[in-house]
């Protein structure tokens, strides 16, 4: 049996070394903040929202969530980012994406300021990655990296293959696993003969967004296998096809309706992998883990303490 990477272990372990920070940050001055804007009523979002607020209670890191009306215009929306880049107690801004669609997203994430770009995609701070220098890593990313680094994956030297190029998943993947001395490819819809390409892979990232797309054809017996995608399943036909007639998950899909699935098959895996992070409990789990680490980061370079 392949060995699990377990997200749930890792995000515990770092949040249980994030909490001493916010405490001595706490005590010699004020706790690390993060402001979240939630426009919009995107299901996901409200869930994904919730749950970092709730991150931030349990560390003791002060949060304020700001849900502007329906009617918040583009302009609105960069007065309310330009507020929140002026004060002093927020040291993280994170507007949830996606943002209804009449308001210009992009323009609208350039205007946080990258000191207090909490997701670190703001372009200052992805020229800070592709240099190598200090500043807020995308979360995701950065969270696949602390998960391979605690299970003493070796990366230096080897065969990375990252399918998709997002820029918060796929491209700084690619570039923490290049700055970790691995040879990486990228991949994309685009790519010729991706079976062929994945099975090169001693480390195989899939960041799609297709329900267990990459079968047992893409990997390399002994690979390491990353999985990012998240996709809800909506069909009993489709639980029934990925899990083989699985009786647990027909039952938690008629339970539920749905049930969640990676990008990558979940019953190949088992079968060609040396280790691979699940859906879920894999990958997910961490990127909030690595908000916290962001904003507790920030907080840290604004005051000079530890
Ligand atoms: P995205 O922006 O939609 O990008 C998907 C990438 O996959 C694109 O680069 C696309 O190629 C590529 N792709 C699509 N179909 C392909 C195919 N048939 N063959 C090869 N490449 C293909 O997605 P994302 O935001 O990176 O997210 C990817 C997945 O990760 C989603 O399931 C998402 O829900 C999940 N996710 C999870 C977390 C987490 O916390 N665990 C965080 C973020 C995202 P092109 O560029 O050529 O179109």
């Amino acid at each position: 049996m392949p060995d699990i990477l377990n997200g749930n272990r890792v995000r515990d372990e770092i949040l249980a070394e994030l909490k001493p920070r916010v405490e001595q940050l706490a005590a010699q001055g004020r706790p690390p903040g993060l402001a979240v804007v939630l426009a919009g009523h995107d299901p996901g979002s409200q869930i994904y929202v919730r749950n970092k607020v709730k991150a931030c209670a349990a560390l003791g890191i002060y949060s304020e969530t700001i849900t502007p009306p329906d009617s918040v215009t583009t302009e609105e929306m960069l007065a309310l980012v330009r507020q929140l880049n002026e004060r002093p107690e927020i040291d993280g801004i994170l507007v949830q994406l996606p943002l209804p669609a009449h308001l210009d997203s992009k323009r609208i994430l350039l205007a946080i300021s990258p000191e207090n770009d909490a997701d670190g995609i703001h372009p200052t701070n992805v020229g800070y990655l592709v240099a190598g220098l200090p500043g807020p890593r995308a979360c995701t990313p950065a969270g696949i990296l602390e998960m391979l680094r605690r299970y003493r994956v070796p990366i230096a030297g080897s065969r990375a293959v990252v399918v998709g190029r997002s820029d918060i998943v796929g491209k700084p993947v690619a570039m923490l696993l290049l700055h970790q001395h691995a040879t990486v490819t990228i991949c994309h819809s685009r790519t010729r003969d991706l079976p062929a390409v994945c099975r090169e892979a001693d480390i195989l990232v899939a960041a799609i967004g297709r329900p267990a797309m990459i079968s047992g054809d893409y990997m390399k017996p002994g690979v390491i296998v990353v999985d990012v995608g998240m996709n809800r399943l909506d069909r009993r036909e489709d639980v029934s096809r990925i899990f083989r007639d699985s009786p647990e998950k027909l039952a938690a899909f008629d339970a539920r309706r749905n049930v969640l699935v990676g990008d990558v098959d979940p019953i190949d895996v088992v079968e060609k992998a040396a280790a691979y992070s699940p859906v879920p409990g894999g990958v997910g789990p961490l990127t909030i883990a690595m908000l916290m680490v962001n904003t507790v980061d920030a907080a840290a370079r604004r005051t000079g303490i530890c």
